[in-house]
């Protein structure tokens, strides 16, 4: 082949762009037109560089490799400084060049590479090899003529210096009459090095976007600007345009042709358009649909591949693909076309083409269209496969044309070395059981055995053979090569194979030469067995090459059971197996297991040794290939595990595309390889590739469970020092003796009799529970698995001989949310009169509280759900082995109390119970292990925000970004909807800003409302705790959203996490000159306090990398384990205590001198608010007053106090860890004693003062400043526009004139303080205009208040913020209807028992316990100076109303001069006071006439 113009041209840019060239040999006797090219540039050159020439069929993906490694710690200079070596590679599209390419490409995809492939002319010129390539790299550039050739390789070169990633260049050969302008040599390299070009990127939709201020959405959109950029640079060198698609043709057409071919641009049909990609990766969906105008009702997408192995190629299906995705009124036709021999198709052809697609179908037939002439050997459905005509031709099976797609691919790639052991071909030999993969297995072992027999013999018969010389040298040396071939690189097994052939044949010969001669039994009974076996010395020789493959499918093979896939696996056999899966992920639920064959891979996974992928062809059609050449080339047992959803063989290629990607997309099916050569190797390659996205739960699991080792390192710094040392290679090792523990633990594990166990748990109790009863199961021998109860089908429990259930209860005896599926599906059965489960043995132990639903007609509700559970399942024909087992929270040891009387039954019933159980049980991992393994707060935050295959972080780590301000949360509205699609919950982190005081200036109030819109969910929180809270972030929003808030000079460090949390302060608008001081104060204390890991700045700003230094850091005042539990510190200046000071761990209270100075605090020291429902070791407490100090003590005090509480705390009981346990259990005496010898002096006696209110001071006040502030009324703190209540807005633009500031208030209102007087009438009329300056709510709803809970709050019970709103509306009637309409009732509502809005000290109160119900508190002190206490355990709003209404008419009724409504209710006899936390259980229930009877404690 001679150098046309575009070789010439793709070579000289070669030449001149690259560091280093590489080109591949012509298949002999053709010579690669490269030679002649690079020849000649090499002796004109001025600075000749070497061209590797590699012989046809090398592994130039090993090559190339090879060079970048050498290069790497080269540095071949650039005009500006930069040492990106670029290599060029050279070649001409054949697959057994491109094919090659591929099992390297995951590695060389990140090196500057372009790949120039060269198509030839037809009929050689088949694209389908190429879009192979395609798939696995992140650039392709097609060009059709000589001078797009000579122009893309320009670009395609600067493409892969400036993002050092692979370009793959496409371009045809063509004719020698092509006609190309070259660039000048001395321009190429300053265009190269150039600086990437600036540009602002129009989107598709003709938008402007600027790539460096707009944010890269992800990864593909990355890789367009970068394409886009280049493509800028080269037009403004060339002076040509430069176009990713190309359009011509009719300006509304009623047809459009997609080309992938060399088409000639010059066809110009009526009606019709032409549209010629130049990009063809990344080719985003809104590109393609940009192409097609809405008048389009014909598309035709014609490609030239006609080698491609499955139905549909791949420009077809992006195309479908895309218009799926468009929302169009009229969805056009999409044809695939067959492009045959282009440079001949004429406009006449094209014309034919669009009649044939206006009217086909007409007379009823369907065919495959075609344009231009195809090679004679392709008929039009191209050509037929051996492999499948073999198939097609055996009479009992028939194979599914779409399951042929993966094997026409073995075909392809493997060709005569193929053996499908278990192929239909078989069945005229062997009857159809053939097929069957436990035959075929069984088939292979017996070869394996026989040759392994075989070699036995002929080293008995070395040992003690009289034959002569020569027989005995080459039995020897064919012992030699094969133990020699054992360790022979792949890429000599042909050498050897035919070594081996050869003296298997002399061999034979020699063998037979004796026998005539009558020699051989003389030899001996070993010499006697070899002659007989002599056929299998060539059958030897002939596996080694052999690419083994058994497959399992539905259709036409058995399916692989399990023992037999264990079989194959355990064998060790150097065997592939292929599993095709066509379950539709639509019809997962109908067909469902959840041992289907994804589960297979895990299971394969498990046994260390076993190549593992999960593949589906019409997702990624690459990691299929490479899939099978690493399964071929792995030395031992592969699982290949396939996709391919269909319902018939009439599925439409949307069915399937959409099947495929749902499946992918869901993580139902992911993509990924595991492959543990690549740990043998020492490589530092990772085992296992994700190849898509989404990951399913179980693999992720799996994956943790790998990583296991490396969180125990952190976890156990007493670890030998070696493993600490050397991750590396130390894991590796640990990690082949955890899978070969694996190995052994699962054939124990198969043999032993199955136990399943299946829970449902809300909080994650009855989880633990569940889990821990499946470990004791193994520990006793039995085969034990564990799984949520939605995550199983009733058919697979009717398989099993013995479950058994554990399940907490929800609500009023409902099931928990993964429990509810389940019993569904039980009810159903029931109602249907069914009996599926007769074979199964059944036991269930329920977890509840008596206490829960005091009232005697609740009392059914105690343990409903197991109770339920237990008589549906003896309904259904299980038969019950041991009673129902209950678990009662107020037991003395709560539900262990009763499961360890039922546990004992169950091993006794499963004739387990006199093994003895040796193994310690693994300690639970509780906080204090994460966070003393957590490296100061670091964890994998940060690898856990750069995977993108869920929206959630590790379970660890959630715990971790607590002490960084974040939380997750799932959307609780719809978390039963994405679980019945077999979505993960829809995850999004709430993130809290620490704000000392709660004082911003307005431009922070504009960056709080930007992020809230950019990065949450529109809205955001003023919190109790006097900060911004913002909800709805998702996780690639955190950084970015961290970020914003620091650049707003705030940040989110210890907003939350067992640290000291945010420092509130009195809001008192009035004394401006005490308000700076008191603020001062927090400041210095929240400041003091502050953690001092850099794990924050690292994780979030970027400010160095997460390893290396973290083992410099040191905590003065927490130490490696922070605190046993959140740490609250507030300033109160009397008389109001808005901050509840008593609710908080530590408060001062400003004491004022005489000249109105602050002099300084009386501390308190005690407080704190949650509880847990039926839980009588936890109570609310209100905090002691120990003593004064001035003001420089302060903080001092503040961190004496918190010191004490880190070394004195419970860290064995959250629940019982926060300070006022502490200080019970030591006494308050003894506790302050502590603190005053750590401060070294003693407190001094604490001083007068006195609170009148715990509420805000609504409306205008001036400072002794003379300055203005207002206090607005913002409903339970939420930022938002409503109708009517535009405040988001208002706030905004209050804040774009404002040069006060503003003061967040623990009651979650707003002050906007310090306007100066001429300002006032301009903030006047925006609160005026936005209604903000409207106060006009009655007393109740000014003083009340709510927590978030639904939908973010994961641990709500029952609503709060959007439903306390509504409750006031009925309550304020009544009062309204008593005339209190003005009068201040503090009545606050939280979600669940652990008060975030602070309801033990509300007069009245409501707690939720499930939705709709709450428990109701009365009697707290109207200045939050004494708790409130349960009045009735479950409430609902008609019972709430019935309650409030005459209590509330008698409060109006009877009150004295200035009572206030908590003071009255205990005077009135209605509740008892609650005189300490303690104390709190006593007497709740109501007094005397309006005590609950059901309800004493
Ligand atoms: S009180 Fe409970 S429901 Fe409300 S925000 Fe706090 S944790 Fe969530």
């Amino acid at each position: 082949m001679s150098a046309s113009p575009s070789v010439q041209a793709v070579a000289r840019v070669a030449y001149l762009a690259s560091d280093s060239i590489f080109s591949s040999d012509a298949a002999l006797p053709s010579i690669s037109p490269f030679v002649t090219a690079l020849n000649a540039l090499s002796s004109t050159a001025h600075a000749p560089i070497s061209v590797q020439r590699i012989p046809f069929g090398g592994d130039s993906g090993a090559m190339l490799l090879s060079s970048h490694r050498d290069r790497s710690s080269l540095s071949l200079g650039s005009p500006n400084g930069t040492t990106v070596n670029l290599t060029s590679y050279l070649t001409l599209s054949h697959s057994h060049i491109l094919h090659h390419l591929l099992p390297h490409l995951p590695e060389l995809v990140y090196t500057p590479t372009v790949l120039h492939v060269a198509i030839s002319t037809f009929p050689e010129d088949d694209l389908a090899d190429i879009l192979v390539l395609r798939a696995a790299l992140p650039f392709c550039i097609y060009s059709r003529s000589a001078q797009d050739a000579h122009d893309n390789a320009l670009l395609a070169s600067r493409l892969a210096r400036t993002e050092r990633r692979t370009v793959l260049h496409v371009f045809h050969v063509g004719t020698a009459e092509e006609h190309a302008e070259f660039i000048d040599e001395e321009s190429i390299k300053p265009y190269l090095f150039a600086e990437r070009v600036s540009l602002n990127r129009f989107n598709e939709t003709g938008e402007a976007k600027s790539v460096s201020a707009a944010k890269v959405e992800d990864e593909s959109d990355a890789l367009v600007s970068a394409y886009d950029a280049a493509a800028l640079a080269t037009a403004s060198l060339l002076q040509r345009p430069v176009q990713a698609v190309t359009t011509s043709g009719a300006y509304a057409p009623r047809t459009v042709l997609f080309t992938l071919g060399s088409l000639s641009s010059d066809i110009n049909v009526e009606d019709t358009a032409i549209v010629e990609l130049s990009l063809l990766k990344p080719l985003s969906p809104t590109r393609i649909t940009a192409a097609i105008p809405s008048s389009a009702r014909y598309i035709l997408v014609c490609e030239q591949v006609r080698r491609w192995s499955i139905k549909w190629t791949p420009l077809y299906l992006e195309v479908v693909s895309a218009l799926q995705a468009d929302n169009r009124d009229e969805q056009p036709r999409v044809r695939s076309v067959l492009l045959g021999d282009a440079t001949t198709v004429t406009a006449e052809d094209v014309r034919s083409l669009v009649v044939r697609t206006s009217t086909e179908g007409q007379d009823g037939k369907k065919v495959r269209l075609t344009l231009g002439a195809l090679p004679l050997t392709e008929g039009a459905h191209g050509t037929i496969r051996s492999e499948e005509a073999k198939f097609a031709s055996a009479q009992h099976v028939h194979i599914p044309r779409h399951e042929a797609s993966y094997t026409t691919l073995l075909e392809t790639l493997f060709g005569a070395r193929l053996e499908i052991a278990n192929s239909p071909s078989h069945v005229y030999d062997a009857a159809i059981v053939s097929t069957s993969p436990e035959f075929t297995l069984g088939r292979i072992r017996g070869e394996e055995d026989a040759i392994q027999t075989l070699e036995r013999d002929i080293k008995v018969l070395l040992s003690e053979s009289t034959f002569d010389g020569t027989l005995h040298r080459l039995l020897s040396e064919w012992i030699a090569v094969r133990n020699a071939g054992s360790r022979i690189a792949s890429g000599k097994t042909k050498d050897v194979r035919e070594l081996e052939t050869n003296f298997a044949d002399r061999i034979v010969a020699a063998l037979e030469e004796i026998e005539a001669q009558g020699g051989l039994k003389s030899a001996g009974a070993a010499a006697v067995r070899v002659y007989q076996a002599r056929a299998l010395f060539r059958a030897a020789a002939a596996l080694r090459t052999r690419s083994r493959w058994i497959v399992g499918s539905d259709a036409w093979a058995y399916d692989l059971g399990a023992s037999g896939l264990h079989h194959a696996i355990a064998s060790g056999l150097d065997v592939n197996i292929l599993l095709l899966d066509s379950t539709p992920y639509s019809r997962r639920q109908a067909h469902g297991s959840r041992r289907g064959k994804q589960d297979v891979g895990l299971y394969a996974m498990n046994h260390g040794d076993v190549y593992v992928a999960s593949v589906a062809v019409y997702a990624s059609y690459a990691q299929v290939l490479q899939a099978l050449m690493e399964a071929d080339a792995f030395p031992g047992p592969s699982v290949v595990l396939a996709y391919l959803p269909y319902t018939s063989e009439e599925s439409t290629a949307l069915e399937i595309l959409k099947e495929t990607k749902m499946a992918v997309d869901a993580g139902y099916w992911p993509l990924y390889r595991w492959n543990p050569a690549k740990d043998h190797e020492g490589s530092g390659n990772e085992c296992f590739s994700l190849d898509s996205d989404a990951i399913k739960n179980e693999l992720q699991r799996f994956l943790d469970r790998q990583n296991h080792l490396s969180q125990l390192v952190r976890a156990r710094p007493r670890m030998p020092a070696e493993l600490v040392s050397g991750l590396g290679e130390q894991l590796k090792v640990a990690r082949r003796a955890r899978a070969r523990k694996a190995y052994e633990e699962l054939l124990t594990a198969i043999d032993a009799p199955p136990l399943t166990v299946l829970y449902a748990s809300d909080g994650g109790k009855a989880e633990k529970v569940a889990k821990r009863l499946a470990m004791r199961a193994k520990m006793r021998g039995l085969s034990a698995s564990v799984a949520a109860m939605d995550t199983v089908k009733l058919e697979d429990i009717a398989k099993e001989p013995i479950v058994l259930w554990v399940t907490s209860v929800a609500g009023q005896g409902e099931f928990p949310q993964n429990g509810r599926a389940m019993v569904k599906a039980l009810n159903a059965a029931v109602a249907r009169k069914e009996r599926p489960l007769e074979a199964v043995k059944f036991s269930v132990f329920a977890m509840g509280d008596t206490h829960y639903w005091p009232r005697p007609e609740d009392a059914h509700y105690y343990n409903k759900a197991g109770k339920d559970l237990d008589a549906r399942l003896e309904s259904l024909g299980a038969q019950r082995v041991i009673p129902l087992g209950l678990g009662d929270d107020q037991d003395a040891d709560g539900p262990e109390t009763g499961y360890r009387l039922w546990e004992p039954q169950v091993w006794k019933a499963l004739g387990v119970d006199e093994i003895q159980v040796q193994e310690a049980e693994p300690e639970p991992i509780t906080n204090e292990h994460i966070k003393v393994a957590s490296q100061y707060l670091r964890g994998t935050i940060k690898e856990g925000l750069e995977d993108t295959s869920t929206g959630a972080l590790a379970p660890s780590d959630t715990q971790l970004t607590k002490f960084h301000g974040i939380y997750q949360q799932d959307d609780r509205d719809i978390r039963d909807e994405r679980a019945a699609q077999g979505a993960e919950p829809a995850y999004s982190f709430m993130i809290r800003v620490r704000m000392p005081g709660g004082v911003c200036r307005p431009d922070q109030w504009l960056l709080m409302d930007q992020i809230a819109d950019e990065h949450g969910c529109g809205t955001f929180k003023i919190t109790t705790r006097q900060t911004f809270q913002f909800h709805g972030v998702i996780k690639g929003h955190l950084k970015p959203a961290i970020q914003d808030i620091n650049r707003a000079l705030l940040d989110t460090l210890a907003a939350c996490g067992d640290v000291n949390r945010n420092v509130i302060v009195s809001a008192i608008p009035s004394l401006t000159k005490l308000h700076a001081q008191v603020y001062a104060f927090a400041k210095r204390v929240s400041e003091h306090l502050l953690p001092r890991t850099t794990a924050y700045h690292e994780i979030w700003l970027d400010k160095k990398l997460v390893a290396g230094d973290a083992l410099k850091d040191i905590e003065p005042l927490y130490g490696e384990f922070y605190l046993p539990r959140k740490f609250k510190v507030a300033v109160a200046v009397p008389p109001t205590n808005d901050v509840d000071i008593f609710a908080n761990d530590v408060g001062f209270i400003a004491i004022v001198g005489e000249n109105d100075e602050l002099v300084g605090f009386n501390v308190t020291a005690g407080g704190g608010m949650g509880v847990t429902h039926g839980n009588k070791k936890t109570y609310p407490r209100a905090a002691d007053v120990l003593g004064f100090c001035t003001i420089e003590q302060g903080v001092y005090v503040a961190e004496k106090i918190m010191l004490v509480q880190r070394d004195n705390g419970n860290r064995e009981d959250r629940k019982n860890a926060r300070l006022k346990y502490t200080m019970d259990r030591m006494g308050v005496d003894v506790f302050k004693a502590e603190v005053e010898e750590r401060l070294g002096y003693k407190l001094q006696p604490a001083r007068p003062y006195a609170f009148d209110r715990n509420i805000d001071d609504y409306g205008w006040h001036i400072g002794e400043d003379g300055k203005h502030h207002f206090t607005c009324f913002i409903e339970n703190g939420r930022i938002q526009d409503e109708p009517g209540k535009e405040f988001k807005t208002a706030l905004r633009e209050i804040a774009k004139v404002h040069k006060g500031a503003f003061r967040c208030t623990a009651n979650q209102h707003l002050l906007i303080t310090d306007i100066a007087t001429e300002d006032l009438p301009q903030i006047k009329a925006l609160l005026a205009r936005y209604k903000l300056d409207n106060l006009s709510y009655t007393g109740l709803r000014l003083s009340s208040s709510a927590c978030v809970a639904f939908p973010t709050c994961g641990l709500a019970m029952a609503e709060s913020e959007r439903y306390l709103p509504i409750l006031i509306d009925k309550v304020e009637t009544i009062c309204e209807e008593n005339g209190l309409r003005n009068d201040s009732i503090v009545m606050r509502m939280t979600g669940c028992p652990n008060g975030c809005a602070r309801p033990y000290l509300a007069e009245v109160a409501f707690v939720g316990k499930a939705p709709g119900t709450y428990s109701m508190l009365l009697g707290g002190g109207y200045h939050g100076e004494r708790l409130n206490k349960i009045y009735r355990e479950t409430v609902t709003e008609p019972e709430i109303l019935a309650i409030l209404r005459p209590m509330i008419k008698q409060y109006a009724l009877e009150r004295r001069e200035g009572e206030h409504f908590g003071d009255f209710v205990i005077r009135a006899g209605y509740i008892a006071p609650t005189t300490e936390g303690k104390a709190w259980y006593d007497k709740m229930g109501g007094e005397g006439q309006h005590r609950e009877v059901s309800g004493s404690a």
